[in-house]
């Protein structure tokens, strides 16, 4: 990855920094306002091996993750990132905002971060940084809302729900309204797009473009896991996602180390304690 001066040192968008800076996951998003293809989302205490995002061994509320927070930090130091990643979609869960509060109330200079699929971004993105959030995950999967609609065919925004293509162009819309906001606040952004060959395989390209535009400083396509609705889909090899990846890196740093983890992920990524 071509790594650019504005990379900060995080391990979700710096190549050397995932193998050395620790990362917590906290648990505390449940809910969700949109229906991925993909998606299983889970709390399975039990299914201590099995990674994949929107699965976690418990759930936690902002006091029990701010406890959590201290004991992590305890053991890894300030230098440590802490993120909410789910199981379900951060921004539609006031827990996450709560949590945040907590933990910025206590850690003022810590490395907060969150993941969010930027459904309710445009009205929550100026809150996050107040609470003290840098850095920003945002999955989007493309811009067609043909091919969009058939990974996510609903959306539920401002108690509305959309289906089918219009619910991908209310989708993109507020991803892209999303971005540009939290690029013009000052924050860092990933976008991670989840690459569906038989979907948006020819898609993935024109996404890393747009997403560029828009001012995205890292591109991270990730391969489909078949869960869900997509579990008998087909998961693109190694070979088409270097292939692509390769591709993608002409036009804005790509992220290559990313192995998807979990929502209650916590220490260095790839080399967690088992569960
Ligand atoms: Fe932060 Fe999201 Fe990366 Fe976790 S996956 S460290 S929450 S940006
Ligand atoms: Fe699952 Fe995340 Fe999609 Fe919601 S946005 S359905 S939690 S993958
Ligand atoms: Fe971020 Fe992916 Fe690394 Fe997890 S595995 S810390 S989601 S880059």
């Amino acid at each position: 990855m071509e790594v650019d001066r504005v990379i900060p040192y995080h391990p979700c968008l710096h190549p050397l920094a995932h193998h050395t800076v620790p990362r917590l996951h906290l648990p505390v998003a449940p809910k969700c306002n949109t229906r991925c293809g993909y998606c299983e989302r889970e709390i399975a205490p039990h299914a201590t091996s099995v990674v994949a995002p929107g699965l976690s061994g418990t759930l936690l509320s902002p006091s029990q993750a701010l406890a959590k927070t201290r004991e992590f930090l305890h053991r890894w130091g300030e230098s440590a990132v802490v993120g909410i990643a789910g199981p379900g979609e951060p921004l539609a869960n006031e827990t996450t905002f709560n949590t945040l509060r907590l933990i910025s109330r206590e850690y003022p200079e810590i490395t907060l971060c969150v993941c969010t699929n930027g459904l309710a971004l445009p009205e929550r993105c100026e809150e996050l940084q107040d609470l003290g959030v840098r850095h920003l995950t945002i999955t989007i999967n493309g811009f067609d809302p043909l091919v969009v609609a058939q990974i996510q065919p609903i959306v539920n925004k401002d108690g509305r729900v959309y289906e089918g293509k219009r619910a991908a162009e209310v989708l993109f819309e507020n991803q892209s309204a999303g971005l540009a906001i939290a690029v013009e606040v000052g924050m860092v952004v990933k976008v991670n797009c989840v690459v569906v060959p038989e979907i948006n395989g020819n898609h993935v390209l024109s996404t890393a473009r747009k997403v560029k535009d828009l001012g995205a400083h890292v591109f991270n396509p990730i391969p489909l896991i078949p869960r869900g609705l997509f579990r008998d889909m087909n998961e693109p090899d190694a070979c088409y996602m270097a292939h692509l990846r390769s591709l993608c890196s002409s036009i804005m740093p790509v992220f290559h180390q990313c192995k998807q983890c979990r929502a209650d992920a916590e220490g260095i990524p790839g080399k967690e304690k088992v569960r």
